[in-house]
């Protein structure tokens, strides 16, 4: 693989619904970057608990398999910061909106990234979760730079500064 030209990127941040959507949608741009010394992290909002289970584990048990899925991704794909939270599968659309928020403007602003990687307003295969997700991830970029969002989070991120990519557009 040629060396990867990060440019003045130091840290990518993808905000996501379900364990395996860093993979599906951005595996190859992740591993890449982290290879090239670029900080990467990944929220996700879900557990993933109403997946199939492809014979692979029983219902109760999914939730607990796609976490350590995700785990194992991320230790192969180089990613450093990991966030699994536990807002419902197939169901995101209806997490609180100000709570989902504050969450995320928090992770924005501990893991600073320069650009911010979540699904198109279509959610990319029109998934109700990952249009969900885009639009919540829209919300948290721009609040997170805008110090009168959720002041007890911490400093704002870069000023203003963070760009949000959505997939369908290179990174
Ligand atoms: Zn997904």
């Amino acid at each position: 693989m040629p060396p990867c030209d990060t440019g003045s990127v130091a840290g990518l941040l993808f905000l996501l619904a379900h364990p395996d959507d860093e993979t599906f949608i951005a595996g190859g741009t992740i591993a890449k970057y982290a290879a090239a010394g670029v900080e990467v992290g990944v929220i996700c909002a879900t557990r993933g608990e109403r997946g199939k289970t492809g014979d692979i584990c029983s219902r109760e048990d999914l939730a607990g398999v796609r976490e350590a899925e995700l785990r194992d991704a991320a230790q192969i794909l180089g990613i450093r910061h990991l966030e699994i939270l536990s807002y419902s599968d197939q169901a995101l659309a209806s997490a609180p909106p100000d709570e989902i928020r504050r969450t995320m403007v928090a992770a924005v602003r501990r893991q600073r990234p320069q650009i911010a990687v979540t699904f198109d307003p279509n959610g990319m295969n029109l998934h109700a979760d990952h249009i969900a997700i885009s639009r919540f991830a829209s919300d948290a970029v721009a609040a997170a730079a805008d110090r009168r969002w959720c002041p007890e989070t911490g400093e704002t991120a870069h000023g203003g500064a963070l760009a949000l990519v959505r997939t369908g557009a290179r990174v």
